[in-house]
């Protein structure tokens, strides 16, 4: 097995639920993750800024205007196709419609367009944005969504922004959309750039910030204890990681967006419901399959448990999922219980067809 590096994501996995982090970083296990709306949204934003770095000085507001909407437009294209491919026979909702849209548009417009100091400046960054590689010591700064690697410590990251501010090093992250409050998930992920970036760059950092606009900053104290606490639970981590042994923590909140349910033993004994006789996962053989239309399909499964094991039915199932009747199926995320006994079937629900 090829070394294990820890990124900021998978620690945060790891804490979560150290099994739901090993799965993440198995090859075959991988498969089953699929980008979020929120993801496509958030990948479109840092891809503007990064690209941003590349406007002419010398241009105009209406010239940056015009730059945005179209680069916009294109990369908003790029992910939703990248999410029909993924989420297919699905139907991903148009990008208009998807949660945040204009809020996070908005957001990275008055960004690139007032260009303040809170955006890499556009001059000689180097708008190389590929992997550094291992002991990559003596990279300076400034450093423009950088992907970075400390093979001292066996961490990775790609720090949005990192440059030089009164001999130290200061850290930007940019974070659009819902989730920038969620300022406890964002310090941890800011300490450990902290760690990489001290390691790799060889340099001490001073400032830590979250730049969701032009007009919020958060700033992220350094709290010296928990970066050091951190920096000493890193080699724990790893060392689970590439045992493979680790606990498994079913619970509802903890299960609601793993990707790896239908893989997860531990998940299917727990039987997890998110309200009484509503479980997280229907699991069960098909009855019988009745086609709605031509492109839908009605499903009555037998669960495997539940209450009499009475028949549940599921619609509005893609049919070119081809399910017949005797299919085992295994259909979880974004289960819409219209009543403890019939389901609707939306974008971002999963089926897999299991024998
Ligand atoms: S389904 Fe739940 S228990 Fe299983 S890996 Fe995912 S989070 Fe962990």
């Amino acid at each position: 097995m090829s070394e294990i590096r820890l990124s900021a994501s998978l620690y945060q996995r790891f804490q979560t639920c150290p099994k739901s982090a090993v799965f993440s970083i198995d090859h075959e296990a991988k498969a089953f993750s699929k980008p979020s709306l929120r993801a496509a949204l958030g990948n479109v934003s840092h891809k503007l800024i990064e690209d941003s770095v590349r406007i002419p000085q010398d241009w105009k507001s209406d010239q940056i205007h015009d730059w945005f909407e179209v680069n916009w437009e294109t990369f908003v294209e790029k992910q939703y196709a990248e999410l029909v491919e993924k989420w297919a026979p699905n139907i991903v909702p148009k990008p208009r419609s998807w949660p945040g849209y204009f809020a996070t548009r908005a957001s990275a417009k008055t960004l690139v367009i007032k260009n303040s100091g809170l955006l890499p400046p556009k001059t000689s960054v180097p708008t190389n944005s590929s992997t550094t590689g291992d002991d990559s010591k003596g990279v300076s700064l400034p450093l423009v969504e950088r992907f970075l690697s400390s093979s001292d410590l066996g961490i990775v990251g790609k720090p949005d922004f990192v440059f030089l501010e009164n001999d130290k090093a200061t850290i930007y992250d940019y974070k659009f959309g819902n989730n920038q409050l969620d300022l406890d998930k964002h310090k941890l992920q800011m300490y450990f750039y902290y760690i990489l970036v001290e390691s790799v760059v060889n340099m001490k950092v001073g400032r830590l910030a979250i730049v969701a606009s032009s007009n919020r900053v958060w700033e992220i104290p350094s709290d010296l204890k928990q970066i050091k606490d951190l920096e000493n639970d890193i080699p724990r981590v790893l060392e689970a990681l590439n045992s493979g042994k680790v606990m498994a923590l079913p619970s509802t909140q903890n299960c609601k967006f793993c990707p790896f349910k239908s893989i997860c033993e531990p998940f299917r004994k727990a039987n997890i419901e998110i309200y009484p006789h509503r479980p997280m996962a229907i699991v069960g053989e098909v009855l019988q399959t009745k086609p709605v239309g031509e492109n839908f399909q009605e499903l009555s499964i037998k669960p495997e448990r539940g209450p009499d094991q009475e028949e549940i039915k599921v619609f509005g199932i893609p049919r070119e999922y081809g399910v017949r009747v005797g299919d085992t199926v295994f259909i979880s995320d974004n289960l819409e219980f219209r009543d403890e006994r019939l389901i609707g079937f939306s974008w971002n629900t999963r089926l897999i067809i299991q024998g």
